[in-house]
């Protein structure tokens, strides 16, 4: 039989497992569940991939005390090439479980796809792993080399702190960081572009306590005031992000997202326009994009008639290849605090920095992508960026700098992965397992 037959026969057991897998709620953050499902979700990775020849598949406790299941596959060969196949096994909280329209634990098809908490981001890149193997064998000429983490999604970096201080464990020359996804159903893609990060909280002080509004109303400072002032001066009236020392003129020469998909993706509601003066592609991959995370100040219902006296604000700067985080973080700094009014006090703290990432793509394993995806789609692979970051790339790219390291996998855009309602389409995922397969094939021969 040959490997599309296998991985499409494999594909009930595939949705079994994914439920199983799906099923525990392993979101990383002790104050939300419980570590001990973490730890099933570790044992459940485990033990599938030491059923799979991964025989010192073991737990490695990572400096935020989350667990990375950690193991290899020798070959005979010990001159054969080394893969390392990643993944994440923690997932975001559910966030509003009121607009879920199933329950987010419970992997459930509606209209031909997987709905569930991680189904894609990231349980659905681990199935992808597992049935690409399965489909294989074990006559494989290549090492293999697994590490599936715990905390991605914390933003904590216990994986990222334990790479170049276990250089030799995950050694490989081509890392599978299968953590994203292709342009659209059917559209195969790698990303070869992520853009950097800059998290920062902002709080503005004018008052010692709140006071009436109408006894001291129009001559007291207000914090809040303040801040929408200083948030507002971050975007012009197109939506450019306009923070100064940042350019925000460069262009994406890779795939284009044309305007009318993104509306879709994204759900934009009508009559709302795109934002920017460049192309969709440009705005998202290629420029510095300012997003308000949270504000805390009086809610609605409860607030008084009060001026506020202190207000502050979580942003998050994405900025693309080619700018520096610290530099970033000294020109959000610097504009935060020459934009506020009236001589409020003004305090920002930086929470995280993370570099852009840029993949060199001229290696031997990224030919090999190029065909297995080819052959698996049916139509020529393309390479895109994404707008979200992942440090762990870095850590990689600057701990084996000779590796190559593809990015890819079942998060096409429509499975609103990080939001309500996160799904993957099971076509994407036999069609993602099927590459992979083919590609450690390729790999394999070209190699050996
Ligand atoms: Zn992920």
């Amino acid at each position: 039989m040959d490997l599309r037959s296998r991985v499409h026969d494999l594909m009930p057991a595939v949705r079994d497992e994914l439920a199983e897998l799906v099923a525990i709620p392993s979101v990383a953050d002790p104050r939300q569940y419980p570590p001990e499902e973490c730890e099933r979700a570790a044992q459940w990775v485990l033990g599938r991939f030491a059923d799979l020849g991964f025989a010192d598949a073991h737990l490695e406790k990572t400096a935020d005390g989350s667990n990375a299941v950690v193991g290899s596959r020798p070959c005979s060969d010990p001159q054969a090439p080394t893969v390392l196949l990643y993944a994440h096994y923690d997932v975001q909280p559910p966030l509003d479980e009121e607009a879920w329209h199933t329950a987010p634990f419970e992997l459930t098809e509606v209209d031909g796809r997987w709905y569930g908490r991680g189904a894609c981001d990231c349980k659905g890149n681990i199935l992808m792993h597992l049935t690409a193997l399965r489909a294989l064998g074990d006559a494989l000429q290549l090492n293999l080399k697994l590490v599936v983490e715990g905390s991605e999604e914390q933003g904590t970096g216990g994986l990222e702190a334990f790479v170049p201080t276990h250089a030799d464990l995950l050694r490989a020359d081509v890392i599978l960081v299968c953590d994203t996804g292709n342009a659209a159903v059917g559209r195969p893609a790698v990303t070869v572009s992520l853009r950097g990060m800059v998290n920062v909280v902002v709080r503005v002080e004018a008052l010692e306590s709140e006071l009436h509004s109408g006894m001291f109303g129009g001559a007291a400072p207000d914090a809040l005031a303040a801040l929408v002032t200083m948030l507002s001066s971050l975007r012009d009236s197109r939506g450019n992000t306009t923070i100064r020392g940042l350019d925000n003129t460069q262009t994406w020469s890779g795939e284009p997202y044309p305007p009318e998909q993104f509306r879709a993706d994204a759900g934009v509601v009508e009559g709302a326009s795109l934002l920017g003066d460049g192309s969709v592609s440009d705005m998202l991959w290629a420029r510095p994009a300012v997003t308000i995370l949270g504000i805390d100040c009086a809610p609605v219902v409860g607030s008084a008639s009060a001026i506020t006296p202190h207000a502050a604000a979580r942003l998050n700067l994405r900025i693309p290849p080619g700018v520096d985080p610290e530099a970033a973080e000294a020109a959000l700094v610097n504009h935060l605090t020459a934009a506020a009014p009236w001589g409020v006090r003004v305090h920002v703290e930086t929470e995280a920095a993370g570099a852009p990432f840029r993949a060199t793509t001229d290696g031997p394993a990224y030919t090999a992508i190029a065909a297995a995806m080819r052959e698996a789609y049916g139509v020529p692979m393309t390479t895109l960026g994404q707008g979200g970051s992942i440090p762990l790339c870095n850590v990689f790219a600057d701990t084996y700098p000779e590796a190559e390291l593809i990015l890819m996998g079942v998060e096409e855009p429509m499975g609103l992965i990080h939001a309500p309602n996160e799904s993957v389409d099971p076509r994407e995922l036999e069609a993602m397992a099927l590459t992979e397969a083919l590609f450690l094939q390729h790999y394999a021969s070209a190699r050996g």
